[in-house]
C-alpha cells in the first residue's frame, strides 16, 4: 500500500518493476516540476538541512514515545537523496493507457506465477481466507502487482526516504507519520533496520505497506510474536493484506466487478459511479455479461468505462471501492480484479480498447481541465488528474455538444475543445 500517485493510471514503476504504490487516498498535492537548480552544492546543503531537521524532530518522536537510543541509532546514517524528492514531485508526468497498463500488470508470465504462488502458498491463503474473509486469489493478484511474488520489494532505505520526503515538507505531516511509525517499528522489534527497506515512496515488503498502514493493520499471521512483513516468509503479509481489505469493506464472495456488454440505444450519461442499481436492474436495462447472461445480484453496482464507449465495459461493485484503498487508480483495480479471475482461470477480456488513443500527457491534462472550465465545465481543481470532478465535466461537454457522454477524457477531447 502505498502513497501515490499518478493521474490515471498506476505508478512509473510498473514498467521497469510490477510495483504500484497506493495511495491511502492521500491526495496528490500541487504536482510541479522542480524548479531548484539540482547541483552538487545544493545536495550538500539539503544534506545539512536534513541533519538540522533530524535534530529538530528528535523531541517529537520522543513525545510520541520513541526512546532516544532507538532515534539517536537509527536516524544517525539518513541521507538525503535528491532522486526520491524528484520522484515525489514528478510521479504525475508518468502515465499509460490502461491497456498498456494491464498488458504488463496481467501479462502472460504474470499469470502463470501467480497460480504457481498460490499453489506453494494455498495453506496459509486458505487459512487466511477462512479468517478474514478476502478470497485468496485476489491477496495472490495485490501479492503479484505490489511485488511480483515478493521477487521485487524495493530496496531503498525507508528511514532515509521516508525523512527526505518528511524535510522536503510538501507533505511533512504525512511523511512525519511515516517516520514515527518506522521508528516504532524498530523499537517493538519487529524487523531489523537493514531489512527495513522498501520502495522510495515508503511501501515495503510482499504487499508493500507504508509504515503507518503497518501500524494500523499489520498481523501476525505465523505466531511468532512479529507482524514481519519483510521476512522471505510471505505469510505475515499476505494476512495482513487481507486483515487491511476487511477493515476496509470486503464483502465476501463479491466479485470486484464483471465485464459486460452494453446494449445498443444505452444511455452512456448513466456509466458513473454515482449511478448504482442492482445487477437484475442492468439486466433490465440490457446489461449483461460478455456470455449474454444477466450478472447475479451481488449487490448494487454501477457501470465503468475506462476507456470510454468503444473500450471494454464493467459492472463494479462495492469491492471495487475497497481495492482503491489500496490504489485509488482504475487501472489497478482493474488490473487486481482481472488477474485474479486469470489465477483462478478465467479468461481474459473480451472487449477491445481504443488502441490509437495515447495518453495525455501532464500539460495536455491541464490545458484539458483549462480549456473545459474557461467553456463552462467546471473541473473544480486544475491539478493534471483525471478524476470524477473532471471526468462528469467531460461528461457535460460531450453531452453539451452531441457527443457519446461516457466522460473519456481522450485527447479527441482536447483537440474539439481548442477548435
Ligand atoms: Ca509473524
Amino acid at each position: 500500500m502505498a502513497l501515490l500517485l499518478v493521474s490515471g493510471l498506476g505508478s512509473p514503476a510498473l514498467a521497469e518493476t510490477p510495483v504500484v504504490t497506493l495511495a491511502s487516498a492521500a491526495p496528490i498535492q500541487s504536482v510541479r516540476p522542480e524548479t531548484r537548480p539540482s547541483s552538487v552544492e545544493r545536495v550538500s546543503a539539503d544534506q545539512d538541512g536534513l541533519e538540522a531537521w533530524v535534530t529538530a524532530f528528535r523531541a517529537k518522536a520522543l513525545a510520541a514515545g520513541i526512546t532516544a537510543e532507538i532515534y539517536d541509532r537509527a536516524m544517525r546514517g539518513v541521507t538525503y537523496d535528491p532522486a526520491i524528492v524528484r520522484r515525489d514531485r514528478n510521479q504525475a508526468e508518468f502515465t499509460k493507457t490502461i491497456w498498456d497498463y494491464l498488458e504488463t500488470a496481467v501479462s502472460p508470465a504474470r499469470i502463470r506465477n501467480g497460480q504457481a504462488a498460490l499453489a506453494r502458498q494455498d495453506a496459509a491463503l486458505t487459512q487466511i481466507e477462512a479468517q478474514y474473509g478476502v478470497e485468496k486469489e485476489i491477496l495472490t493478484a495485490i501479492w503479484g502487482l505490489e511485488s511480483a511474488y515478493g521477487a521485487v520489494r524495493g530496496n531503498t532505505e525507508i528511514l532515509s526516504a521516508m525523512a527526505t520526503l518528511a524535510y522536503d515538507a510538501r507533505r511533512a505531516a504525512f511523511f512525519e507519520a511515516q517516520v514515527l511509525a518506522a521508528l516504532r517499528i524498530l523499537q517493538d522489534g519487529h524487523t531489523t533496520q537493514g531489512n527495513l527497506r522498501g520502495s522510495w515512496a515508503g511501501a515495503m515488503g510482499h504487499t508493500q505497506f507504508m509504515p503507518t498502514s503497518w501500524q494500523d493493520h499489520a498481523v501476525d499471521f505465523d505466531g511468532d510474536g512479529k507482524r514481519d512483513i519483510w521476512s522471505d516468509d510471505p505469510r505475515d503479509a499476505l494476512a495482513s493484506a487481507a486483515a487491511y481489505l476487511r477493515a476496509n469493506g470486503w464483502v465476501t464472495g463479491q466479485p470486484w466487478g464483471v465485464e459486460v456488454r452494453l446494449p445498443g440505444g444505452f444511455d452512456y450519461a448513466s456509466a458513473r459511479r454515482e449511478t448504482m442499481r442492482l445487477p437484475s436492474a442492468w439486466a433490465r436495462l440490457g446489461v449483461r455479461d460478455v456470455n449474454g447472461q444477466p450478472v447475479p445480484d451481488h449487490g448494487r453496482a454501477s457501470i465503468l468505462l475506462p476507456a470510454g464507449h468503444t473500450g471494454a465495459a464493467f459492472m463494479i461493485f462495492d469491492n471495487f471501492e475497497v481495492l482503491e484503498s489500496y490504489n485509488t487508480a482504475d487501472a489497478y483495480v482493474i488490473g487486481v480484479g482481472h488477474l485474479a479471475d486469470r489465477i483462478a482461470g478465467g479468461p481474459g477480456l473480451a472487449g477491445g480498447w481504443p488502441t490509437s488513443d495515447r495518453a495525455l500527457t501532464f500539460d495536455e491534462r491541464i490545458e484539458l481541465q483549462e480549456r473545459l472550465t474557461a467553456a463552462g465545465f467546471d473541473t473544480q481543481k486544475i491539478d493534471a488528474k483525471i478524476g470524477p470532478l473532471t471526468i462528469n465535466a467531460v461528461r457535460r461537454y460531450q453531452q453539451a455538444t452531441g457527443r457519446v457522454p461516457d466522460g473519456y477524457a481522450s485527447l479527441g477531447v482536447l483537440e474539439s475543445l481548442r477548435r
